[in-house]
């Protein structure tokens, strides 16, 4: 916008015409006084000033304006009828002035003028705003360097302070930073530590999660560069995601190995125990049957009924002693599997019947659902009937009101396998333990006291089936009831 400033009514009106015809918006100011009023509240690009004016002229006028930063850097055109001497030119100029017209205006030169200083201040505006916005990011920049550093220095304190062996890795798997501990088990920050020759390729196992971009989690021992000595160390390696894709892997790996030596030595333990439990149980085993056989007892007599009970609670010690010895089988990677061609539902009904034998039948109703699988599948037999007399004993155990389970089966053919599901309307289990039942001596704390048992069963499942190359699980509604289930490959 241009102000007019003149005290000459007629002269504004005239000039204030000339420039709207040509497009420009215009305002207008009849005094000096008027004018540095309107020019600290609004954005002028140019100001036409007349030189005489009563009160306050137009060289003080703009003497006033180079005075504020608002107005310093406004054009100014004088407008003189009179002074056109050169020492009143050169004032014009001096105080602030940048042209100079007389009086009587020569439309065509005013313009002239009024068109190269009106450009020259939109461009010199135009620039001034670049410079502020380029200021601005480059304070804007600075501040968040200064973020960065401050985030980067926590991210590191946070590395060092960590117990663990900790690093990360870039989005092409590539490692980009470690703490100081990853130096006592690798001699460069671009290589894993050496692995047991025993035991798994870090980099191989990496590459594997990477690929289907899974946390990994693996046991494995890593040799100290000090002592030379292999430790185990538990390493997890987890992606970070962002938008849907990997931007980076953060690692840890955790000294896990006194534990593991206290596990071994339990291991041990348990293993000898039930080895040296297991003798002396087969000869009582053997001479009850004997005594039961010779002493040819009144079967209702109190004598059976206590002979009953011996062999009842011999046969329950016999399966104890047998479970932790599969435990320790499985630890030393011992428990062979003999599969040959079986008929499934065979097998099941042979669990079936042998748990209607053990148990009372008015304490146990046992339904048989869906498709019988006829046919003959690569399974371990004894396994198996392990597997389903350990999901039907804990179906009835963990079923304190209800004595109803349900056995059903599935064929898949497209999936090519096929499912068998047990479930009871028990006491449940809690979704998130749900996974944990499955691990060696993992009782529910809920239940534990309630019932007997050493947490096993389901662990030595677990391993049965997973050497069948199935898959195992749970799916269970606390107080509602529970299905267990396992799928077999059906080739
Ligand atoms: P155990 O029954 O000897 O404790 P298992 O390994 O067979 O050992 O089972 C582990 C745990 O899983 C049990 O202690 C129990 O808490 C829970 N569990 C197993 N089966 C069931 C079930 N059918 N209903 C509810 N809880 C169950």
């Amino acid at each position: 916008m241009i102000l007019i400033v003149d005290d000459n009514e007629s002269n504004l009106f005239s000039l204030k015409k000339l420039l709207e015809s040509k497009d420009f918006q215009v305002d207008t100011a009849n005094s000096g006084e008027a004018a540095l009023v309107k020019a600290l509240k609004k954005d002028y690009a140019l100001i036409i000033l007349d030189v005489q004016m009563p009160d306050m002229d137009g060289f003080e006028v703009a003497e006033t304006l180079a005075g504020y930063s608002k107005t310093k850097d406004i054009p100014i055109i004088f407008l003189s009828a009179v002074n056109t001497e050169k020492k009143f030119i050169t004032k014009g100029y001096a105080s602030g002035g940048k042209d100079y017209v007389t009086k009587p205006v020569d439309p065509e030169i005013l313009l002239l003028k009024v068109k190269t200083f009106y450009n020259l201040q939109e461009k010199n505006i135009a620039m001034k705003k670049a410079h502020q916005s380029l200021e601005l990011e480059v304070k804007g920049r600075r501040e968040s360097q200064v973020t960065m550093k401050s985030q980067i220095d926590h991210f590191h304190l946070m590395m060092e302070s960590l117990p663990q062996i900790a690093f990360t890795l870039n989005e092409d798997g590539i490692i980009d930073s470690v703490n100081a501990k990853w130096h006592q088990y690798s001699y460069s920050e671009e290589n894993f530590p050496e692995t047991h020759p025993d035991d798994p390729d870090i980099k191989e196992e990496y590459t594997r999660c990477r690929q289907k971009g899974k946390a990994m989690e693996l046991e494995t021992r890593i040799k100290n560069i000090d002592s030379n000595e292999f430790r185990y160390h538990l390493l997890r390696m987890t992606p970070v995601n962002e938008e849907g894709t990997i931007k980076k892997w953060v690692g840890t790996f955790t000294d896990i190995d006194d534990q593991k030596k206290i596990e071994k030595e339990k291991d041990e333990f348990l293993s000898i125990a039930s080895h040296e439990l297991k003798t002396p149980l087969t000869s009582i085993k053997a001479y009850v049957q004997l005594l039961d056989r010779k002493l040819k007892l009144d079967a209702q007599s109190a004598e059976a009924g206590y002979m009953h009970k011996v062999q009842d609670q011999i046969e329950k010690l016999n399966n104890l002693i047998t479970d932790l010895l599969d435990v320790s089988k499985i630890e030393n990677g011992k428990l062979k599997i003999n599969k040959k061609p079986t008929n499934l539902e065979n097998v099941i009904q042979n669990a079936i019947e042998t748990i209607l034998q053990t148990h009372d039948e008015d304490k146990v109703r046992i339904d048989r659902h869906g498709i019988k699988p006829d046919i003959l599948i690569p399974l371990d037999e004894v396994r198996i009937e392990q597997v389903l007399i350990n999901f039907l004993t804990n179906a009835i155990k963990y079923s304190p009101k209800n004595n109803q389970v349900i056995v059903t089966t599935f064929v898949d053919e497209d999936e090519g396998e096929v499912k068998v599901n047990v479930t009871d309307f028990g006491i449940g289990i809690p979704d998130f333990k749900q996974d944990a039942v499955f691990n060696k001596f993992y009782r529910v704390e809920e239940s534990s006291l309630q019932f007997q048992g050493m947490g096993i069963g389901l662990f030595i499942c677990s391993e049965i089936i997973h050497q069948h190359h199935g898959t195992i699980g749970v799916s269970s509604i606390l107080n509602e009831g529970s299905t267990f289930y396992f799928t077999l490959p059906l080739n």
